[in-house]
């Protein structure tokens, strides 16, 4: 039950923030929506015990289980859990407003690792608040983008995370830890700096997702064979971090999307946030250190 454009509150707004580990109720089949005679603009109490759900608003750990941190901070979900979480890489650009529509009708939470390198700094604010008001996550994907830049050396890079880094910051209030490397982890634009960037990352304490499953929206794919890409790769995994784009040219994924989550949906998929309990896939791994 996501008030109108306009009408969402703040306790709408920490609600959903606030589906973490500790879990809330999810919708349950044939449950109440509880939308009937709702006054708009009327505040819901954030997390409240058993406040009926949804159908499909996949975003909290069922009520089935407790699941707690492991000793690393992050959570281990239970086995049988199948769950999808969304990666928008790239944007936010002109089209992530309807991105976010989209995602509102389907009830389904992304994260989004953002840049600055499409829309000019009013407008990047605006759609970054915007992003984090609607209920989805934010981290880092560097400023610029510009590979032959952020990868000229490790001082280069974190200057362009921290300018990123920053007007995140800025929308949450809170300290940035996720980051995705343009590329990935490994890509060879950042071999030489590599483990030198991973020790920036541990010293810092971010937390960098690579992925295990992608809409190959890069790869100048049919949209027919985009939704194909995105449900086969999901498929068996029992969890899966979904690389997708969200910038000019990538309209496409945004069509395709209600397939994608209908499809996975059917074979037993939630769609959950990517937030900082996540335990990530990464394709690079920082070296041990020599003691
Ligand atoms: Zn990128």
């Amino acid at each position: 039950m996501i008030p109108a454009l306009g009408q969402r509150t703040e306790a709408h707004f920490e609600e959903i923030r606030g589906m973490g580990p500790q879990g809330e109720t999810p919708g349950k089949e044939g449950e109440e929506p509880g939308e009937e005679g709702e006054e708009p603009g009327e505040e819901e109490e954030p997390g409240e015990e058993g406040e009926p759900r949804e159908e499909g608003e996949d975003s909290l750990t069922p009520e089935e289980y407790t699941v707690d941190l492991a000793s690393d901070g992050f959570m281990d979900l239970p086995p049988g859990d199948q769950v999808v979480y969304l990666t928008f890489d790239d944007g936010p650009c002109d089209s992530t407003g309807r991105l976010l529509d989209v995602l509102e009708e389907l009830h389904v939470p992304a994260t989004f690792f953002v840049t600055g390198q499409y829309l000019e700094q009013g407008e990047l604010l605006e759609e970054l608040e915007e992003i984090y008001r609607r209920g989805h996550g934010l981290g880092v994907h560097t400023y610029s983008h510009r590979y032959e830049e952020i990868y000229a050396s490790v001082e280069s890079f974190w200057r362009d995370y921290d300018r990123m880094a920053f007007l995140v910051e800025q929308v949450t209030g809170k300290r940035n830890r996720l980051l995705r490397f343009p590329g990935g982890s490994n890509t060879g634009k950042n071999a030489q700096i590599r483990q030198e960037l991973l020790k920036g990352v541990r010293e810092r304490e971010l937390i960098y997702h690579d992925w295990n499953s992608f809409v190959g929206d890069t790869q100048g794919l049919e949209p027919g064979e985009m939704l194909e890409q995105a449900v086969g790769g999901v498929l068996g995994h029992e969890k899966s971090v979904m690389l997708l784009h969200n910038g000019p040219g990538k309209e496409a994924v945004i069509d395709i999307l209600p397939e994608i989550v209908r499809r996975l949906r059917e074979e037993g998929y939630r769609f959950a946030l990517l937030d900082e309990t996540v335990r990530p896939f990464q394709f690079a791994r920082e070296e041990e250190p020599v003691v």
